[in-house]
């Protein structure tokens, strides 16, 4: 692996540097690091963390992890640690982060384009029974997420991973994160245009690239040719929608600056068109924007939103051209409307080849590694090689024979993952939340279990898209800010001045061409026992008041 360079690479040209220090953005001469992670990633490239696990921290033991690469390099390896079980919610902002700290790590797969065979799906699940105690969630970015995983283990885990073609490196950490990708693309009786090649070709010129591996923080990706609009292009730093140029055909609307957490953002149009084969170089442009341009004094505005909302779309696009494309972009539409009320792929769908997919919804995203075993045995026993998860933590079996489609349903709904289900399991998404999660105040995939089944229970008749994300602290790993409902851990005081856990309530959020953030109720909370009243009691409303084609 490269050494980190003196000075970091910049693709940008060199400027003067002002006196003052600024933003940290390194194409203006700010190299000096103005926060400590600036300091550690200059210090030593994050990826160079994995020679240390491999050849000390594995034999040695957690007790042997440097600080510095504990809590800072790991991540450059998809490596988090976990929370110490049993410490509530209420000492997340009062402990320091050691006190937090479990000695085991949360470990993410990435799964680029959302795509596994069969074969990497059983290795999955085989080191999940292995090595994380059966656990295995997949994320609202078509992620793998293990708990429990010790650091002697990890080499060993990236051995088997690798030997099927999967990888955990840069699944976390200010990189290029997972590529997203419609779950079936090339495969879709609508689609516009396959994005398969571009994600591959990204993900070989960027991932465990040096040259990208220090950015101002995370950078998200996504790419699809679904009409569906069905990857979250909305909330990525860098987002290609297919479209069809009335001159060109089919290729790629290009979206920049979206992104939720702090000052959450729907990302903007640059208005540009670009061809299935010059989306990786366009890729490489923006990213490098964000690498040479990115604001890197505080954690809280290095995202490329705040670049963007600063520069405006017109001055990126101009950027982009002149100094890192060299040419000008083609001018091209806008994505249309989707016409289809979920972008999930949930249900039975024909696709090209005659074949069917199918997509079936487990519970937020929580199934562990037996099942995970299993959903790939009985893929293959149905004549599929092939699957693929989505950003609404579901997954879809690919390539089934006609035939194959009710026996492949009925063996999946015996394990509890329901090919037709309800609005309520569909729709609702939940993070990791205070089992694992150090910043967590709440608990959050019991509770939406137990949610949906209340649901489901009180309000059957209900089959309106709704959407009802769950996060476990402020940030936004479940996308609260875009959902129907979305509910936002915090701790409250009940009715008899108890301390609980409850939720803040934003209403009425959505993704789509309509995107915008849901408002967050004034002084609306609910303690998490009155949730399933509170939730039924807004869905009632909505069906007694809605107008036609109300959301
Ligand atoms: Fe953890 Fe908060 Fe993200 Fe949930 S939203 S996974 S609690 S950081």
């Amino acid at each position: 692996m490269a050494a980190t360079p003196e000075k970091p690479v910049s693709a940008a040209p060199r400027r003067k540097a002002s006196r003052h220090r600024g933003e940290g953005q390194w194409a203006v001469g700010h190299f000096t690091p103005l926060n400590g992670n600036e300091q550690f990633k200059k210090d030593d490239d994050g990826l160079n963390v994995r020679t240390r696990i491999e050849t000390i921290y594995s034999k040695r033991g957690f007790d042997s992890i440097d600080p510095q690469d504990l809590r800072g390099r790991m991540r450059w390896w998809g490596l988090y640690t976990q929370r110490k079980p049993g410490i509530d919610g209420g000492k997340t902002a009062v402990l320091e982060p050691e006190e937090l700290d479990d000695k085991y790590f949360m470990l993410r797969v990435r799964v680029d384009g959302g795509r596994l065979t069969t074969r990497q799906l059983r290795v999955i699940g085989e080191i999940s029974e292995e090595f994380a105690r059966g656990t295995a969630d997949i994320t609202d970015r078509q992620n793998i997420q293990y708990h429990w995983i010790r650091i002697e283990d990890v080499p060993e885990i990236w051995r088997r991973l690798e030997e099927v073609g999967l990888s955990t490196t840069e699944a976390c950490g200010d990189t290029p994160r997972v590529i997203i990708g419609s779950p079936v693309a090339g495969i879709a009786e609508d689609e516009i245009i396959d994005g398969t090649p571009a994600i591959e070709e990204i993900h070989r010129r960027v991932i465990g690239n040096p040259a990208f591996s220090n950015l101002p923080r995370k950078f998200k990706s996504a790419v699809s040719g679904s009409p569906l609009l069905d990857v979250a292009h909305e909330i990525n730093d860098v987002a290609f929608v297919g479209v069809e140029h009335p001159e060109h055909g089919p290729g790629f609307d290009l979206w920049v600056g979206g992104g939720l957490s702090t000052n959450p953002k729907i990302g903007q149009r640059l208005g540009a068109w670009v061809p299935l084969d010059e989306v990786p170089e366009v890729f490489e442009g923006v990213i490098s924007i964000f690498r040479d341009y990115g604001y890197r004094r505080l954690r809280t505005r290095a995202r490329l939103k705040f670049l963007l909302a600063d520069w405006g779309t017109e001055k990126f696009r101009q950027v982009l051209q002149d100094e890192y494309l060299k040419r000008a972009l083609v001018d091209g539409p806008a994505p249309e409307q989707p016409v289809a009320k979920w972008r999930d792929h949930v249900g039975v769908h024909r696709q090209q080849d005659g074949k069917f997919y199918v997509g079936f919804a487990p519970r937020v995203g929580r199934v562990d590694g037996a099942t995970l075993t299993k959903i790939a045995e009985i893929a293959e026993a149905h004549g599929s090689g092939r699957l693929s998860t989505t950003v609404e933590q579901k997954m879809i079996v690919l390539d089934v024979d006609e035939d194959q489609v009710e026996p492949l349903t009925e063996a999946l709904e015996a394990l509890d993952l329901t090919v037709r289900p309800s609005t309520f399991r569909r729709g609702t998404m939940a993070c990791t939340g205070i089992e694992f999660c150090k910043l967590a105040i709440v608990e959050t995939k019991a509770r939406g279990s137990q949610l949906i089944d209340e649901l489901e229970r009180r309000i059957p008749e209900f089959d309106e898209p709704l959407t009802i994300n769950i996060n476990g602290c402020p940030n936004a790993c479940a996308r609260i800010q875009v959902a129907d409902i979305g509910l936002k851990g915090q701790l409250m005081l009940n009715d008899q001045g108890e301390q609980v856990e409850g939720y803040q309530v934003h209403l009425g959020g959505a993704l789509g061409l309509e995107a915008g953030f849901g408002r967050k109720v004034r002084g609306l909370k609910v303690t998490a026992d009155e949730l399933p009243d509170y939730v039924e009691r807004v869905v009632r409303r909505f069906q007694d008041e809605r107008e036609e084609g109300e959301r």
